[in-house]
């Protein structure tokens, strides 16, 4: 192992597109033949790979493409259940991610602190607000985001982001620039994609 994984490339199983392995969904078989979404590619054994795209997810399954490229023709898959838990792992790695950050020093939440910290803008990655957040706070970040020129993100609820901070019920968050605000930015422009498009 290189470590650099980014320069590895693999192939989608349905379309036979080439590309960096981060790009792609792995998956590997667990020991009792379930197909499983191996998100951060950690899980041990051999993976396949497919593109993030519900067309090339389907056309393997329906091709049995998994069980040929994973050399396992007992494999027992079903493409719902696969792009729930490839959805599910997203969230917790961005959940993770923002919970990392907040360890970092990195994050300002609750709604004074988050406003506050917009009058110096150029030193904000991002707004995060609940898509529960309250009328009026709401109003206020778009307002303010927009004039500031800062990007403001609508995801998840109070009580799942307060979780993820190790706090209580928080609707808003801004994060710092930093290379740990890109990567869950890169992060959560994928949640939003599974959970969109997928
Ligand atoms: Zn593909």
């Amino acid at each position: 192992m290189t470590g650099h994984k980014r320069h590895v490339t693999r192939t989608c199983v349905a379309c036979r597109c080439s590309d960096e392995q981060e790009n792609l969904i792995r998956f590997v078989a667990s020991p009792n033949g379930d197909l499983l979404v191996d998100y951060q590619h950690k899980l041990p054994g051999r993976g396949a790979y497919s593109c993030f795209k519900r067309e090339c997810i389907t056309r393997a399954v329906q091709r049995k493409a998994f069980a040929r490229s994973l050399k396992n023709a007992q494999i027992n898959v079903d493409v719902d259940p696969l792009i729930g838990s490839l959805r599910e792992q997203v969230r917790l790695r961005v959940l993770n991610l923002i919970g990392m950050a907040r360890k970092a020093g990195l994050v300002a939440s609750g709604s004074q602190l988050v406003l506050a910290t917009l009058k110096n803008p150029q030193e904000i990655a991002w707004v995060l607000m609940t898509s529960d957040v309250s009328e009026g706070v709401g109003s206020k970040l778009r307002q303010r985001s927009a004039r500031s020129n800062v990007p403001l993100i609508e995801c998840f609820d109070k009580a799942t982001l307060g979780q993820a901070l190790g706090l209580s019920e928080r609707s808003v968050l801004a994060l710092k620039k930093s290379p740990l605000a890109q990567t869950l930015n890169h992060e959560l422009q994928r949640y939003m994609y599974v959970m969109g498009e997928l």
